[in-house]
């Protein structure tokens, strides 16, 4: 099998609402459809959403590797050959692991539909039926976050996810107005997204947050900061989380060396996709770190690809890949297997994706072809 054409769509994704975060503000998403067409005919989707402030891609520039560089060098290749793949890849750019993730997920989906199983069956088979969807909440207002996360409860969902990161003492007040509404029995995981900067403002906000019953932290403190990471997990009982901080297998190196982190959040879009992925999961549970799959915020197609790994392996514990029902329009369908307050996969091969070509011409703003 060898791939013969690669189209690329920009599309701007709808979202409900604005999302925010402790860095940026988003009303919408932008993304980047990869469409991998092979000389049998098979067509395997990717997708990669950069964030500037992690991946150092920005949505234009991830569009113009693809375009210039990585496209035209898939072409003629066999997308069955994942290592392969990648040491083209890596031989030809140094990072931008979005772009990357891209073409590394239309390789999976298309191998999988090329042997008529789900993406899963190639990373070791189902080990997960089923995991908890979590709620993110946005930064807000301590009232108004306990208002949403009140409702969320009521429609099911049994765990959140706090963003907090602005100031230490005003997020201190947004995660206990969470936990007195709620009560003890629902899961609260609290990301700062690099906001309280140091150690020293972390530990100020561990103190008090020791008594709030939360599943754990997720990097508190600026990202290339490990060491920060150490002091802060050997001076308190509250489990630690990175996230920015881990990017690819030389963070993992010094992660699980200095044992700065009890559980690690792995994201597709950070570390070049599925197959690296993989590999950085294998070397977390050498070291018996948990893993998280976690998200850019990506459309079905993204998800998908994240749940194919998390569902396959052991050492995932959770998943945060809320995009497709964040999105008040998609071009896939993966929204359907969101059965709150649980997300289950479907059987179909690839990455079991229905794509609407017409909402993908509908929310595309410019697009490429390169045969
Ligand atoms: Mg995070």
């Amino acid at each position: 099998m060898k791939i013969k054409k690669i189209e690329l769509f920009a599309v701007n994704l709808p979202l409900i609402q604005p999302f925010i975060i402790s860095y940026a503000t988003y009303p919408n998403i932008q993304s980047i459809i990869v469409k991998m067409t092979t000389e049998c005919g098979l067509v395997g989707w990717g997708e990669s959403v950069p964030d500037e402030h992690i991946t150092g891609e920005t949505p234009h520039s991830a569009y113009a590797m693809l375009k210039n560089t990585l496209a035209p060098l898939m072409i003629g290749q066999n997308p069955m050959e994942f290592e392969k793949i990648h040491e083209l890849m890596d031989q030809s750019v140094h990072r931008a692991p979005a772009a990357k993730a891209a073409i590394d997920m239309a390789c999976f989906d298309v191998t999988g539909k090329k042997l008529n199983v789900p993406v899963y069956q190639l990373l070791g088979g189902r080990y997960h039926e089923k995991f908890p969807v979590t709620h993110v909440l946005s930064i807000e207002e301590p009232e108004k976050m306990a208002n949403e996360a009140e409702e969320k409860v009521k429609e099911g969902y049994t765990s959140f996810k706090m963003k907090v990161g602005r100031d230490v003492m005003g997020d201190v007040k947004r995660i206990r107005a969470v936990r007195e509404r709620v009560g003890e029995d629902i899961a609260i995981r609290v990301d700062v997204n690099q906001g309280w900067g140091n150690s020293a403002n972390t530990l100020q906000a561990l103190r008090h947050l020791e008594k709030l019953g939360i599943d754990w932290l997720e990097q508190p403190v600026a990202q290339d900061d490990i060491d920060a990471m150490v002091e802060i997990k050997s001076k308190s009982t509250v489990p630690l989380m990175i996230d920015e901080g881990i990017r690819d297998m030389n963070n993992m190196r010094e992660i699980i060396a200095k044992r700065a982190a009890d559980k690690v959040n792995i994201k597709l879009m950070k570390c070049g996709g599925i197959y690296p992925a993989v590999k950085l999961a294998t070397m977390a549970e050498m070291a018996g770190i948990e893993c998280q799959i976690g998200s850019m915020v990506e459309s079905s197609i993204g998800s998908a690809a994240g749940f194919h790994v998390a569902f396959s392996k052991k050492i995932i514990k959770s998943v945060e890949l809320t995009g497709p029902v964040k999105f008040s329009k998609d071009i896939g369908d993966l929204k359907d297997s969101y059965i709150i307050p649980h997300i289950q996969l479907n059987e179909r091969p690839g990455l079991g994706v229905s794509i609407d070509e017409t909402v993908l011409t509908e929310l595309t703003q410019y697009s490429d072809s390169i045969e």
